[in-house]
């Protein structure tokens, strides 16, 4: 069997919903019917062919409009480097401008995924530009040093964000490592439990959620846990039966990218024949 095949059939399966947007349906009804809710992506990040832009467009739109047709709870999660930012500025621009506005009119929520560091003041400022329509958040890296003052100016601007830890490989001189990465992570959680009334809190570090749970108790925000497919999924279904949890489902076959640094990130063997054993789709 080649590598990739193998790669495919042991991991990216794990972690992906299937190659249709009518395997990420299936899947948001099942979370759906046992309390979660999911934040649904196309993947296909990095693309420069105006064709395969248009067609993630596209594709972004049937997604929107399949939320609604089907009553579901969820949201959708985009790159922009999928939809244009590779290629310019206004034209990523001119495509969120189209799924938002989509969004809006069906009642959807569209978050924008964070990407590397090179990306992130084109995202910032797109997202800026958006933030008024009320339907719409971003994803924060609490590794980036950076990230401090973005969370305060969006928090003040009146955006919505998802606090993450951040899954690309940055420099040092721009990003912490551990332990930083993850103190750093509580204290951009205090800001929010202090400066915002929603926000969603995403990861699967048991600690991050047990202190957000926490100080929910004084702050009484409306916090969304957030993990992914395939990762501590029993904990996240446990945590439903009293929280608000969403599961971020990718689809498409443009999976390589996402599943490296799921790989990465699952780096020790212990965690990957545990999400192996543990975390398969067809059991939720
Ligand atoms: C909903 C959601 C959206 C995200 N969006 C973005 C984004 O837009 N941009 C971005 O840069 N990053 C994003 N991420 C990824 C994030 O930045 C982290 O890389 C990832 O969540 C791992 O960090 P952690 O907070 O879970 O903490 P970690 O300290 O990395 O992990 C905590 C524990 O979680 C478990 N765990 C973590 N990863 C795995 C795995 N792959 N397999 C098995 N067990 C694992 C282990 O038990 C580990 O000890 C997102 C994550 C979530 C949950």
């Amino acid at each position: 069997m080649k590598l990739s095949v193998l790669f495919e059939k042991a991991f990216a399966k794990r972690w992906i919903a299937g190659p249709g947007l009518d395997d990420a349906l299936d899947l948001t009804r099942r979370l759906n019917a046992r309390g979660l809710s999911a934040q649904i992506n196309y993947l296909g990040e990095a693309s420069r062919g105006k064709d395969r832009i248009k067609e993630s467009v596209d594709v972004y739109l049937r997604i929107v409009r399949e939320i609604k047709r089907n009553g579901l709870n969820a949201d959708v999660a985009l790159k922009l480097s999928e939809i244009g930012l590779d290629v310019s500025i206004s034209f990523a621009k001119e495509n969120y401008a189209k799924i938002v506005n989509a969004a809006l009119k069906n009642g959807v929520f569209v978050w924008i995924d964070m990407e590397e560091h090179e990306l992130v003041d084109d995202t910032l400022s797109i997202y800026g530009s958006f933030i008024k329509k009320g339907n719409v958040g971003l994803c924060i890296q609490s590794y980036l040093k950076r990230s401090e003052a973005d969370l305060q100016k969006i928090v003040r601007s009146g955006g919505i964000v998802r606090l993450v830890k951040g899954a690309y490989m940055e420099s040092k001189g721009i990003s912490y490592r551990e332990p930083l990465r993850t103190s750093n992570y509580l204290k951009l959680m205090d800001y929010l439990f202090i400066h915002s009334k929603k926000f969603m809190i995403a990861t699967h570090d048991t600690n991050m959620i047990k202190t957000a749970l926490s100080l929910n108790k004084k702050y009484k925000r409306k916090v969304t846990y957030a993990m992914l497919l395939g990762v501590r999924n029993k904990y996240a279904i446990e945590l439903a039966k009293t929280e608000r949890v969403s599961i971020y489902v990718p689809f498409g076959e443009r999976w390589t990218k996402y599943a490296f640094r799921r790989l990465r990130e699952a780096s020790n063997l212990k965690l990957i024949i545990k999400s192996l054993i543990k975390e398969p789709v067809s059991k939720i």
